[in-house]
């Protein structure tokens, strides 16, 4: 390309940017998402859920399969100028119809899109886990932050009507004084080639992906933060889907009230469960974290209700994540699962598996 028509280009580029900044999102006007990544969550579970929000829609595709990106594009009516490739996503600056880049991609890639997308000028609604270190996602928030734009991860939990309630339960006493509480989430990982267990693209294990879940309803359920955490791994490293990354990884939490948390995650087996314990009853949800289907329980005294919450704040958790975003875009309020709530986790995260690396308890 010559120099001159490449000078225009960024110029133009910059332009912008400086104007995407600027420009508020106006009340009447859906925020416009860009998904990057075409993968099962991606294009499986989050493209059809613009169907079901009131303030979020599907405006761009980046993807590195054009015509799986093209068939989408049709699908959801993107239209095919709002296409990119990981190599041309950086002209998303001047895509006026993207508001929110939206990333899906293997988790070591979730702090290079966020960047990027925050230096063109747009919003960045991240998948958990935030990113595979403390390093990465601190420069994650500086960058959301030096663009002026906002950074909200996929905790999609905190937009589930059981989760919702539990929270609200276990917050107003419903279970007295929180002593104890149980997390464990895993699935049977199947596929030796998936990037789940390359450690390149996952950053690590089951901690780093149903862990999450774990450590999340540890925190939003008793409301505390962590000051102490004790963990040991077991893996069998003969097993060809486990060369790479751990397995099963359980680990103590010690809360500033006194309350322990037990958690844990592994891919050896399929588990979806909270239990939480005070000195009145306790709360208990299974399936706790799913898509769909969850339910719970109250107990008193050896007797379990079955609790049905009340509607969460949008059709779908998914719908609620997505137009709480943008409506936080409009209002100028912070997510309520901002980058900073990420960036808890990833240290903690990292507390954990230096301590089961090392054998004993990290203090934070
Ligand atoms: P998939 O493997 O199904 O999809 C990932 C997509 O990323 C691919 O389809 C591909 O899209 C793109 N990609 C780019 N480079 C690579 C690469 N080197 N290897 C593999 N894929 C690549 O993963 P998921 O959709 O299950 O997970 C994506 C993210 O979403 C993860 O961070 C995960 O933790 C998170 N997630 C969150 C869930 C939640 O409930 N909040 C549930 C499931 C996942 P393309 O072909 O378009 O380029």
């Amino acid at each position: 390309m010559p120099i001159e028509r490449r000078d225009l280009l960024l110029a133009a580029a910059s332009l912008a940017v400086a104007s995407a900044a600027g420009r508020a999102l106006a009340a009447d006007r859906p925020a416009g998402y860009a998904i990057v990544g075409l993968g099962t969550y991606g294009l499986g579970v989050i493209a059809p859920q613009f169907a079901n929000c009131r303030h979020s829609r599907l405006t761009a595709l980046v993807s590195g399969d054009p015509a799986k990106a093209r068939a989408a594009a049709a699908r959801y009516g993107v239209p095919e100028r709002s296409i990119y490739s990981y190599e041309t996503f950086d002209q998303i600056a001047g895509n006026p119809d993207v508001d929110i880049v939206y990333v899906c991609l293997p988790n070591s890639m979730h702090a290079e899109y966020t960047i990027r997308a925050a230096k063109a000028g747009k919003h960045v609604m991240c998948e958990k886990p935030m990113a595979v270190s403390v390093a990465e996602a601190e420069a994650m928030i500086a960058a959301c932050k030096a663009a002026d734009r906002k950074l909200m991860i996929g905790y999609r939990c905190h937009f589930e009507p059981y989760n919702l309630e539990a929270m609200r339960l276990a917050r107003a006493g419903a279970a007295g004084k929180i002593r104890y509480l149980r997390s464990e989430h895993g699935f049977i990982q199947s596929d030796p080639s998936k990037w789940r267990l390359k450690r390149a693209l996952s950053g690590g294990g089951s901690l780093m992906d149903m862990g999450v879940y774990s450590l999340q309803a540890a925190r939003y359920m008793t409301g505390e933060e962590p000051i102490e955490v004790a963990a040991r791994e077991s893996t069998d490293r003969s097993d060809p889907r486990f060369a790479e990354v751990e397995d099963m990884i359980e680990w103590l939490l010690k809360f500033p009230s006194g309350a322990i948390a037990s958690c844990l995650s592994m891919y050896s087996a399929n588990q979806n469960h909270v239990l939480l314990m005070g000195d009145k009853g306790r709360i208990e949800l299974e399936p706790a974290t799913r898509y769909d289907g969850n339910r719970m329980w109250t107990g008193r005294d050896g007797r379990a209700q079955e609790i049905t919450p009340p509607p969460g704040p949008a059709p779908t958790q998914f719908a609620g994540q997505l137009d709480h975003m943008a409506q936080s875009i409009r209002t100028g309020a912070e997510p309520i699962v901002s980058g900073e709530e990420g960036l808890r986790d990833m240290k903690i995260i990292e507390a954990i598996y230096l301590s089961a690396r090392e054998g004993r308890a990290v203090r934070l």
